[in-house]
């Protein structure tokens, strides 16, 4: 266990197991469930040493924060924020931030553990983290959704960290907030620590310190995924169908991303609703109306449809770019496609998984087909404390190495092993950390 660090002054940093386990109950199924059956079925396969297993099953740190905003009315709010770090035997914790109503220490939890694996696969040097604040940001002004971010940072004092623990964009979170981050941070260090310290969140806007290529890097990576398993079936991308649920950033990039080689986008959902076009939707121009319009909703180049339709259409590929759980039992059997790119984290459920398997449609599983983010957050980590500024063809093409490299490596386990892709990626990622932790041994 790591010692959580003293916030500023938000003093309660906890490690908070009842809430955990309360919220956990009242949803039912926990997505973390989900999280330690992936790694069993792993775990098992490869034989993990079990001392070792017990170590990487629990989270290293959760940190939960409750802290006053002073709302455009003049009321003072009070808002819920958590940190999970889950493991850094590798490097810093690494983690997105989410703003949105479901989340809550369990999500968390589950999305920190993934963020291990995450990265251990990858082979960047870093551990697994998540946060975020448990509010729906369309409720509230540009200026409301400052002051909780700062107020956020601020709460989470020392728990975060260029060194330590670096946090990044996810569900409802982008530059915007990121550089808000880093201003809060900056402004509570000492002045001749400031500059030395820009690296304490990465998917920064360019000019404070971000890298190019940052903003697409998730989209882009899952697009390399598909190319190569394209490569490897010997399939066409040109002409290909596919539908996408989500059309934020992953959703929208990889989208647009997916134009220049052919394939067709024939579907898309998001959390106002579904549209289909079967001569194909131009990601370009649905990106421009999801600007203007704030969602999908109200396209006049598609028609309405709704989410069981969306599920059913006949497409190649399904890319899950939206929220976790989206393929379980129920939804599986009504997919008809032949692949499914994971660009969220955890759309499939175990039973989901199952259903796939049986169905013989191929899963390319969240920890690989959406690392793309955190290589590319690893790259804008190494710019910041070297004081570089890559070019958009060098981080594109590290990337591609980068990501390309992790692929054939879990292609191979699949062959080794004869399992499946995600229980492959969780072996490589595994025997990662097994093997440093039996380089290391444990403290004392
Ligand atoms: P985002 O907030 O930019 O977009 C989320 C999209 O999902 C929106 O279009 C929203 O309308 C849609 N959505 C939300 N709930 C939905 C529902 N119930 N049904 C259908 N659509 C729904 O978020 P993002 O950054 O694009 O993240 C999307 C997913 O990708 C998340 O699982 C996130 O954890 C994962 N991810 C993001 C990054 C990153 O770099 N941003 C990296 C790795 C993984």
């Amino acid at each position: 266990m790591i010692e959580v660090k003293p916030a500023h002054t938000e003093a309660p940093a906890s490690r908070d197991g009842n809430i955990a386990t309360d919220k956990a109950a009242q949803k039912g199924r926990s997505l973390y469930d989900n999280v330690v059956k992936q790694f069993n079925k792993a775990a098992d396969l490869m034989r993990l040493d079990p001392n070792i297993q017990s170590i990487l099953e629990k989270t290293a740190n959760e940190i939960i924060v409750h802290f006053p905003v002073k709302m455009d009315d003049g009321r003072i709010e009070m808002f819920t924020g958590y940190r999970v770090q889950h493991n850094n035997a590798l490097g810093p914790f690494k983690g997105g931030l989410r703003f949105h109503p479901s989340v809550d220490i369990d999500e968390v939890r589950a999305l920190a553990t993934w963020m291990t694996w995450k990265t251990a696969l990858a082979g960047v040097p870093f551990g697994g983290a998540k946060g975020g604040i448990q509010i729906d940001p369309s409720n509230y002004s540009i200026e409301e959704l400052e002051r909780i971010t700062r107020r956020f940072t601020f709460a989470l004092g020392n728990n975060i960290g260029p060194e330590y623990d670096i946090p990044a964009p996810d569900v409802n979170t982008n530059a915007q907030i990121m550089a808000w981050i880093l201003d809060t941070y900056l402004s509570t260090m000492p002045p001749h620590e400031r500059f030395r310290s820009t690296h304490v969140v990465t998917g920064k806007p360019v000019k404070s310190g971000g890298s190019l290529g940052r903003e697409k890097a998730t989209g882009q990576g899952v697009v390399y995924m598909i190319q190569e398993w394209a490569k490897d079936h010997a399939f066409n991308l040109k002409g290909a169908k596919y539908l996408v649920q989500g059309f934020g950033n992953v959703g929208s990039w990889v989208a647009r991303l997916m134009k220049p080689l052919g394939a067709k986008l024939i579907a898309v959902e998001d959390i106002t609703g579904a549209i289909t076009n079967a001569g194909g939707i131009d990601p370009d121009d649905l990106a421009e109306h999801v600007k203007r319009a704030g969602g999908v909703n109200g396209y006049r180049k598609g028609s309405q449809i709704d989410h069981e339709t969306f599920l059913r259409m006949d497409a190649d590929i399904f890319i899950p770019a939206a929220m976790e759980s989206q393929i379980t039992a129920h939804t599986a059997p009504l997919l008809r496609v032949g692949l499914v790119a994971e660009a969220a984290n955890g759309p499939t459920d175990p039973e989901g998984d199952e259903i796939l398997q049986a169905r013989r449609i191929e899963v390319l599983p969240d920890i690989l087909s959406n690392s793309g983010g955190v290589i590319v957050s690893y790259f804008e980590w190494l710019q910041n404390k070297r004081s570089e500024f890559w070019d958009i063809e060098e981080v594109d093409s590290k990337l591609r190495k980068k990501i390309v490299g992790t692929y054939e490596r879990v292609r191979a386990a699949v062959r080794d092993l004869g399992t499946d892709w995600r229980t492959a990626a969780y072996v490589v990622a595994l025997s990662h950390l097994e093997r440093v932790y039996k380089e290391r041994g444990i403290f004392p």
